[in-house]
């Protein structure tokens, strides 16, 4: 009977391991059965996605919700049976702002209508934004009438976006957003591995501007349906898919604090050595960040775990402060701000939960979920807790006038935990790819090649296991 080791129990090696239990149980019908067993090194299975509670108040550790707009996450829970259980972001109260730092105070400022991701699409809101200079606002008209342009090789979301409106524009959104979301400078991160739909916006249409407002327009011509929200995510928080998966899958192959220092290939499969054990599998997935994936593989593949280690981890922190009913009086509508560089701040953004998923937070409690960390901060990881809230105080002081102790703070540490996709990510995964290919049985899955969302990692998780099933002769798309 084949069998396969999953290592790493993060969202993406359990979808690994649910895609494997599918194949399982079907098998136990018919000849074609199958064993797995998956590796965590830690004592609980999750990796980041963790849900904890205070005060009657839910609180999320790692991701609080996942983009809609990617399927894979949403319909994973469907079919483990928590349909009835994901919920949308509260979009009437969509609204997000920038702290503008001037003359010494900082201020919200909302960022205007229209802006998709970081494009404007509407002239008038954005125009009127006291957010950007005259000297922006010139740059975003001249935009729209920007040549085609096909880069000849990879570059930073900086420099493309400073190409289209200017350098403003890099500090204010590029920064911010994508700090939200990999934990990345803009002067890092590759725009081909990033945002590959601007690169092809560009060399097509010329300006991004257009080019997003003509997309925009196909949508709504092409959707019957009303919008759906942003974000999704589960009623009790994002641990409920965690404990869905884990309750579908096969317990005695679940193994926690196991943590597997090396794979090695061998004539008829691979030996997984984990602590003072060795056992044989026909297969691996390695499901754990690349750059631990480099370590596992490196007595097999040197050159392979080189290529992984290529790929750099940002760490970040997330603090989650609760206050009473007149501190949620006083902040203002919307679900949080981001913080630019230029605002001197080590926060770089916080969300107003009670506002973004309202269950989440009695009537007479606001949740203030704050990030911190990042490509350039990871020295906030030797901070305590107790140093970490001191700042956040000052800084929600400065930021947004909240002068009263929280009822209650949770600081959650995640170190190299936010891949980075820097310029030649591309390229570097072919390189891996096709040295994997190389090595049969083994695939690779994880927030460090495709994708770090959550709905991404549910993918390459249930990919990866496709995959190892195909080469199986298990598997066939239809
Ligand atoms: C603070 C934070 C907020 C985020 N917010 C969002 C969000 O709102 N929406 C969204 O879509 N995404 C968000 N993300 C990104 C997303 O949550 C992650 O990319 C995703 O959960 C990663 O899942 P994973 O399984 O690939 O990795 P992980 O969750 O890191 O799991 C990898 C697992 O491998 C284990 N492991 C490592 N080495 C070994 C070894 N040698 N042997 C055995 N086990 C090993 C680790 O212990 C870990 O449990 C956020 C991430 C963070 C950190």
């Amino acid at each position: 009977m084949p069998r396969i080791a999953i290592i790493g129990g993060g969202i993406s090696g359990l979808s690994a391991a649910f895609t494997l239990e599918e194949k399982r149980q079907s098998g136990a019908q018919s000849d074609t059965k199958i064993e797995y067993v998956l590796f965590e090194s830690a004592p609980r299975l999750g990796g980041v996605m963790v849900t904890d509670h205070a005060d009657g108040c839910l609180i999320e550790a790692g991701p609080d919700s996942f983009l809609t707009e990617k399927p894979w996450a949403a319909d994973l829970c469907r079919k483990i049976g928590l349909g009835d259980q994901l919920i949308g972001s509260n979009d009437a109260d969509r609204k997000t702002y920038i702290v503008a730092h001037k003359n010494g105070r900082d201020r919200l400022v909302v960022m205007p209508d229209g802006l998709m991701f970081m494009v404007p699409t509407k002239i008038l809101p954005t125009v009127l934004s006291p957010l950007f200079s005259l000297r922006t606002k010139m740059r975003m008209a001249a935009e729209w009438f920007h040549p085609p342009h096909k880069a000849e090789a990879d570059e930073t979301v900086a420099q493309m976006v400073e190409r289209h409106y200017g350098s403003e524009m890099v500090d204010l959104l590029a920064d911010p957003l994508l700090s939200g979301v990999y934990g990345g400078e803009a002067s890092d991160l590759s725009v081909r591995a990033v945002l590959p739909r601007f690169a092809d916006m560009e060399s097509k249409h010329g300006s991004l501007g257009r080019a997003m407002l003509a997309a925009r327009k196909k949508m709504a011509s092409a959707a019957k349906a009303p919008p759906r929200p942003l974000f999704t995510s589960l009623k009790e928080g994002m641990q409920q898919m965690v404990d869905a998966l884990i309750a579908r899958l096969d317990r005695d192959a679940l193994k926690t604090s196991s943590l597997v220092q090396s794979v090695i290939r061998q004539d008829n499969g691979w030996t997984v050595c984990a602590g003072y054990k060795t056992d044989h599998f026909d297969a691996v997935i390695l499901a754990t960040p690349a750059s631990a994936a480099a370590d596992v593989v490196n007595s097999t593949d040197g050159k392979l775990a080189t290529l992984l280690r290529e790929i750099r981890y940002s760490s970040s922190v997330t603090v989650t402060l609760g206050y009473d009913e007149k501190v949620r009086q006083s902040l203002p509508p919307g679900f949080g701000f981001l913080v630019p560089r230029s605002a001197g701040r080590r926060m770089l953004a916080a969300t107003f939960v009670h506002n973004k998923f309202p269950h989440r937070a009695p009537a007479n409690r606001a949740i203030v979920r704050c990030f911190l960390g990042g490509a350039r901060d990871e020295a906030i990881l030797l901070q305590n807790d107790q140093q970490i809230l001191d700042t956040l105080r000052h800084e929600l002081r400065q930021i947004v006038n909240i002068g009263a102790e929280p009822l209650f703070a949770r600081v959650f540490k995640w170190k190299s935990a936010m891949a980075q996709y820097s310029v030649g990510h591309l390229e570097r995964l072919q390189q891996i790819e096709s040295r994997r290919q190389q090595l049969p049985g083994l695939a690779l899955a994880g927030n460090g090649y495709s994708g770090i969302g959550v709905p991404d990692c549910v993918r390459s998780g249930t990919e990866a296991a496709g995959k190892i099933l195909a080469e199986m002769g298990m598997w066939s798309a239809a």
